[in-house]
C-alpha cells in the first residue's frame, strides 16, 4: 500500500543517473513518495580541489537529470548549503520517511554522512564502485595492498555472477510543494565542454565503445568494436582507443556496475580469444578503479602522506617556476606539453600521458606528488580523489602497489613508442606542428640550419628543456635512496 503522505528523499551525491540506480530503487520500494534532492555544498566549491570544468560538467549533469525527472512526474530539488543542516530543513517541510542515498568513501564524504546519520535516519545503499570495498579482503580479513591478488580475488568474486541491473523507473511520484533553487548558470561553459554531461552521453559512449554497428535499435557487438581493439590501442596517445567513460562514471552517470557488466558481456560474445583479453583488459581497468576507491575506504590517510612509510621523508626540490613551466605546458619536452596542455584545454587526459607527466613532475623534477594531485584535481574533468591519489602515489613509488622507485619514464622514449608518428604533438603544441618528424620527439637536437629551411627557430618558438633528463634521473635515484636509507 502506498501511503501518499510519507516522503523518502533519494540524497543524489555521485550517482547522476535513473538506470542502476540502488538509492533511488530503494527509495521507492519504500512505497512512498520519492524527493530527489541534489545538495550544492559550499564545502566542494571552495576546496583546494575545485575544477571549474568538473563544477561546469556536474551542472550541465544535473540539468539533464532534471529533464529525466520531469519526464517521469517528477523534479530534481536543488538546494545550497550544509548537507546537514539542508537535509534538516527539507525535513521539517515533509513527513520523511528515510534519507538514501549512494555510499561514498572520500575521508570527507565518509564524515559528512556520520554528521547525517546522527539526527537524521540515514540509510547508504549501493557504492561508487560495484561493490563495498569490505566485499573483497583477504583470507585474513585484512584489506588487499597489492593489484594482482585484488584483481583475482574481484574476479572470483564477481565473475560466476551475473548482475540484475535495475531498471529505469518509469515514473517516480514526488510531492509538488517542495520548493528548489534554480540551477547555476554557466550554460557557455557546459557548451564548450568536450564530454556533453548526463546519462543519455554516458550511455551512448559506453555503447560507442562496446559496438561499431548499430542498426534499428539493435546494437551489435562486432569484431572491430573499441573494446576488441584496446589492448593493441589503450597505450596510443594519438589514438581514440579508450572509452573515455571516466567523467560519467566519476558522476555515476553511469554506474560502475553497468560498466563491469558490459565486459562481462563482451568477454563471453568476443569472436577470438584475442578480442576476449581485450575486454578482460579493459575490466581490469574497472578493477584499478575499485582497488583504488578500495584502498581510500581502508587507508584514509593516502589522501595526506605516503602509503609507503620508507618513502616519507624524501627531499623535494619544490622549485615553483619548475613547477609552473610543467603546469602550463612549457618544459621543452614536446610530450610533457602536449599532454599538460590537453588537460588545460579539455580537462581531459590520455592514461599513458598521465604517467608521462606524473613521472616528469616527480621524478625529473623532484617535485612533490601532492602538488601535481592537487594541480589535476583542479585541472580534470574526471578528477577523483581515490583514482588521482592512487595514480600520484603509484608513479612517485610512494603507494601501496606502486612501480618500483627506480622506474624513471623517460619522456623521448615514452613518446616515441606512444606517439610514433608525432600527431598527438603536433595538435597540442601547434608550433612544434611544422617541425620533420625526426625532431618532433626532442626538437632541441634540430640544427639551426634545419632550423631554417623549415622557416622555424625554436629559440624564439619553444623552449629548451627545462632540465636534462639523464642528469635528473640520477638525482632522483639518489634522492631516493637516502630518504630510505633515512627511514631504516
Ligand atoms: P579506460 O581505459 O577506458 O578505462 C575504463 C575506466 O577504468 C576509466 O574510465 C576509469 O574509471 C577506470 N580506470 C582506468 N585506468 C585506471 C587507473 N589507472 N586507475 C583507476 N581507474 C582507472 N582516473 C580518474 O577517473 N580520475 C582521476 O582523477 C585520475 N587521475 C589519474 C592520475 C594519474 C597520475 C594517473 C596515472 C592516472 C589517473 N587516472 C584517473 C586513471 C586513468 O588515467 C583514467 O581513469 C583514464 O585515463 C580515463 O580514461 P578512459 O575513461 O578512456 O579509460
Amino acid at each position: 500500500m502506498v501511503d501518499t503522505t510519507m516522503v523518502f528523499i533519494w540524497w543524489i551525491r555521485r550517482d547522476l543517473r535513473l538506470f542502476d540506480n540502488p538509492a533511488l530503487h530503494t527509495a521507492l520500494a519504500a512505497r512512498g513518495q520519492v524527493l530527489p534532492v541534489f545538495i550544492l555544498d559550499p564545502q566542494l566549491l571552495k576546496a583546494n580541489n575545485f575544477s571549474k570544468i568538473r563544477y561546469a560538467f556536474l551542472v550541465g549533469g544535473l540539468r539533464e537529470l532534471d529533464q529525466e525527472l520531469r519526464q517521469r512526474k517528477s523534479r530534481l530539488i536543488l538546494r545550497a548549503g550544509k548537507p546537514v543542516e539542508v537535509l534538516t530543513k527539507i525535513a521539517s517541510e515533509i513527513r520523511l520517511g528515510r534519507i538514501f542515498a549512494e555510499m561514498d568513501f572520500s575521508p570527507y564524504a565518509r564524515q559528512r554522512d556520520r554528521a547525517v546519520a546522527k539526527i537524521l535516519p540515514l540509510e547508504l545503499v549501493g557504492s561508487p564502485g560495484v561493490s563495498h570495498p569490505q566485499a573483497i579482503l583477504k583470507s585474513d580479513g585484512k584489506p588487499y595492498t597489492v593489484y594482482t591478488p585484488y584483481m583475482r580475488a574481484w574476479k572470483n568474486h564477481f565473475q560466476p555472477k551475473l548482475f540484475d541491473l535495475l531498471p529505469t523507473p518509469e515514473q517516480i511520484p514526488t510531492p509538488a510543494e517542495v520548493g528548489s533553487v534554480p540551477l547555476p548558470e554557466n550554460d557557455s561553459d557546459i557548451s564548450s565542454l568536450l564530454f556533453k554531461p548526463g546519462e543519455q552521453a554516458a550511455q551512448r559512449y559506453l555503447t560507442e565503445f562496446l559496438v561499431t554497428d548499430n542498426s534499428d535499435d539493435d546494437v551489435i557487438q562486432s569484431e572491430g568494436a573499441p573494446i576488441f581493439c584496446y589492448n593493441e590501442l589503450r597505450d596510443r596517445v594519438d589514438v581514440d582507443g579508450t572509452s573515455k567513460l571516466s567523467p560519467y562514471l566519476h558522476l555515476g552517470m553511469v554506474s560502475a556496475r553497468h560498466a563491469a557488466a558490459s565486459a562481462f558481456g563482451a568477454m563471453e560474445q568476443a569472436p577470438t580469444s584475442l578480442q576476449r583479453k581485450s575486454a578482460e583488459t579493459w575490466l581490469n581497468e574497472l578493477i584499478w578503479r575499485e582497488f583504488y576507491l578500495a584502498i581510500l575506504f581502508h587507508f584514509p590517510y593516502v589522501v595526506h602522506t605516503s602509503f609507503r612509510p620508507a618513502l616519507r621523508s624524501i627531499q623535494w626540490l619544490n622549485d615553483q617556476v619548475d613547477f609552473t613551466a610543467w603546469s602550463q605546458g612549457q618544459t621543452g619536452y614536446p610530450i610533457v606539453d602536449a599532454a599538460m596542455r590537453q588537460m588545460l584545454s579539455t580537462g581531459w587526459m590520455h592514461n599513458r600521458a598521465r604517467m608521462i607527466v606524473a613521472s616528469f613532475l616527480v621524478k625529473d623534477l623532484l617535485i612533490d606528488w601532492r602538488w601535481g594531485e592537487r594541480w589535476f584535481m583542479q585541472n580534470l574533468i574526471d578528477g577523483d580523489v581515490a583514482a588521482n591519489n592512487g595514480g600520484w602515489q603509484w608513479t612517485a613509488g610512494t603507494g601501496t602497489d606502486a612501480a618500483p622507485y627506480f622506474r624513471v619514464f623517460n619522456p623521448v622514449l615514452q613518446s616515441r613508442k606512444f606517439d610514433p608518428y608525432g600527431s598527438y604533438i603536433r595538435q597540442w603544441v601547434p608550433e612544434l606542428a611544422h617541425i620533420p618528424d625526426k625532431y618532433i620527439h626532442s626538437p632541441w637536437e634540430m640544427p639551426n640550419g634545419v632550423q631554417k629551411q623549415h622557416r622555424l627557430d625554436l629559440s624564439q618558438d619553444y623552449p629548451n628543456p627545462i632540465i636534462d633528463h639523464a642528469y635528473a634521473r640520477q638525482r632522483v635515484l639518489d634522492v631516493y635512496k637516502k630518504a630510505q636509507q633515512r627511514a631504516h
